[in-house]
């Protein structure tokens, strides 16, 4: 008997599971599936990204599908497209000697035709982003009164992706004696709240610790200065011949310029974010898990719910502003028991926020340095010595070499032609590597001011202050936004605008200085160069400019609130009229 049968599940589910190379449970699923399978009680399950989470609600629900009941029997929910996807594919997959089972998948950004076509083909289990559910709910496309059991899969997520009306309307047209199962890597209040109001006396089950990361991923952080990140990523990916990983960014912008520098470069790389057609952003999946990209640039709500095995590493561009999507990156690695490696790459004014992580996430971090440039020479070297060393002479080929080829090579005595054939490949790297200065940024601990925050630097943050001019009061920089009081705006609702087009934290955005029509404030040099690249971004129909103060000619010699509402009313009269 598997260690599977033992929980209760049919040899036909178990056999799919033998095929699959699952051997033993997880925990979750030992956890899970008894009570699922039993069918009397709701569940709230706090696991992480990566546990078997899917294989621990879906199999039970599998075994409990009446199969000559052709009506749909169980719904489950995830937030992004390619979780939904991902989870029809495991199901259907653990279904393989289930003949008949009907599995359908409904996302956005597929064609809604072809979806009605497959769910009046008839679906025991419906798998569906909130968004195009409700879409199928008004078009009368689903009928769910026959719902037996219903899963909130990442339901912490589907609220951050502001879900929360979606999923109460879809619970609401289910049958009110349903078997409800929440997923959840991170417990809220508010995921508390919907718990509280959707669920009738739920068991309640925690993989690992709350809030906690998996503990095969090993958590490392690395400081350099900004205009060093990119050189950073490099290394890291020349360092690790093996490198195959998700480089996560804050903005779509930044994975776009990201993924066409690296490209440039020679690497292959390419960047998926919300922006991408659905077929655009297949693509980039499928040549991703076939490593035909070892780089794949993405956003926090692109990436989510992606499982691709093997990860050698999870790249944080920047540090998420929510540690919970610290949690969903790093769990993007070490899948499924395996290890993997989470780097952070930070400037020095962003790592303060580890001790965030490390207290809410329940990490611990550890200092990674930057290869030097001699370093990822020795590197590339010993993988290339070690290529060599496994390659196996086929008999056959040694008659097509020519003699010609050979005999030089056979004058040379062996310590010559080691010599000659390691200067070759060291030849390769050496042009970009041999006189690469090192990039790692000390900091210190200071324990004055708040008892576990990165004091300032030694080279701190000269970058950006470059990239931005002269800054004000030591690392802080001056900026200009065109919004202020006339716009209604209180301090805490001018920093809630900024947090909400740019992710900086409203903490960094300090000494507000608000006039009539615009504001001066002043912040780091990193949130500085997020705020000056925002595009697209409105308040009020009208479009948001956050510049550097230095830059804002007219404001430039901190004027009189006279003399600067004349020089702006003056440049309102020439352009920028049409603006408010
Ligand atoms: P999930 O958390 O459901 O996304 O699962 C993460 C990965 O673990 C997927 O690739 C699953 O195929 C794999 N997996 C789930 N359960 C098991 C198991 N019991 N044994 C081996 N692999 C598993």
């Amino acid at each position: 008997m598997s260690a599977f049968s033992d929980l209760g599940l049919e040899p036909n589910i178990c056999s799919a599971l033998e095929e699959l190379g699952f051997e033993t449970p997880t925990e979750i699923q030992q956890q899970a599936i008894p009570v699922f399978l039993e069918a009397k009680h709701d569940l709230i399950a706090l696991a992480q990204t990566g546990t078997g989470k899917t294989a621990a609600f879906g199999l039970p629900i599998l075994q409990n599908i009446e199969m000559d009941n052709h009506s749909t029997q169980a719904l489950i929910i995830s937030p992004t497209r390619e979780l939904c996807v991902q989870i029809a594919t495991d199901l259907k997959k653990f279904a393989k000697h289930q003949r008949g089972m009907r599995i359908v998948p409904v996302y956005g950004g597929s064609s809604i035709v072809m979806q009605i076509k497959d769910l009046k083909a008839g679906a025991h289990i419906i798998v569906a982003t909130p968004g195009r559910l409700m879409d199928l709910m008004e078009r009368k496309a689903v009928k769910l009164q026959n719902v037996k059991f219903a899963v909130l899969d990442e339901a912490d997520e589907m609220l951050n992706m502001g879900f929360r009306d979606d999923m109460e309307a879809i619970l609401a047209q289910t049958p009110s004696n349903k078997i409800t199962g929440l997923f959840s890597a991170t417990m809220s209040p508010e995921i508390r709240k919907i718990a509280g109001t959707y669920l009738h006396d739920p068991k309640e089950i925690t993989i690992g610790k709350k809030n906690s990361t998996q503990a095969n991923i090993s958590h490392q952080y690395a400081v350099v200065q900004a205009k060093d990140k990119y050189t950073a990523l490099r290394r890291i990916m020349d360092y690790y011949d093996d490198f195959y990983g998700i480089v996560f960014c804050t903005t779509k912008m930044e994975t776009q310029e990201l993924s066409d520098h690296l490209v440039r470069d020679g690497y292959s790389a390419d960047c998926l974010h919300g922006d991408l057609a659905q077929t655009q952003r297949d693509k980039v999946m499928h040549r991703f898990r076939h490593k035909a990209i070892k780089a794949l640039l993405a956003t926090d709500v692109a990436a989510r719910g992606i499982d691709v095995k093997n990860l050698t590493h999870i790249i944080h561009y920047h540090l998420p502003d929510d540690i919970e999507n610290y949690t969903h990156r790093s769990g993007r690695t070490a899948r499924a028991g395996q290890s993997g490696i989470s780097i952070a790459l930070l400037h020095i004014k962003e790592a303060y926020k580890l001790h965030q992580i490390e207290k809410l996430a329940g990490v611990k971090f550890e200092k990674y340095l930057i290869p030097k440039g001699e370093d990822v020479i020795h590197s590339r070297i010993k993988n290339y010595v070690d290529l060599f060393t496994q390659v196996q002479p086929k008999d056959e080929s040694i008659p097509k070499f020519k003699n010609e080829w050979i005999w030089p090579l056979m004058q040379m005595d062996q310590e010559e032609l080691v010599q000659r054939i390691l200067e070759l490949e060291v030849q390769k790297y050496a042009g970009q590597y041999a006189q690469a200065h090192d990039i790692n940024v000390e900091e210190r601990v200071s324990k004055s001011k708040s008892d576990k925050s990165f004091g300032e630097s030694r080279s701190g943050s000269s970058s950006t202050k470059r990239s931005f001019g002269k800054s004000n009061g030591g690392d802080q920089i001056r900026l200009f936004i065109n919004l202020g009081k006339k716009d209604q705006l209180k301090y805490d609702e001018l920093r809630e605008v900024i947090f909400k087009h740019t992710k900086v934290s409203g903490r960094n955005v300090r000494d507000i200085e608000m006039k009539g029509v615009y504001s001066f404030f002043m912040t780091d040099p990193e949130s500085a160069d997020r705020m000056c690249s925002i595009r697209n971004a409105n308040f009020n129909g009208r479009s948001i400019r956050i510049q550097n103060a230095e830059d804002q000619k007219e404001f430039r010699e901190r004027p009189s609130q006279k003399e600067s509402s004349k020089s702006f009313r003056d440049k309102k009269s020439s352009k920028g009229k049409k603006r408010r």
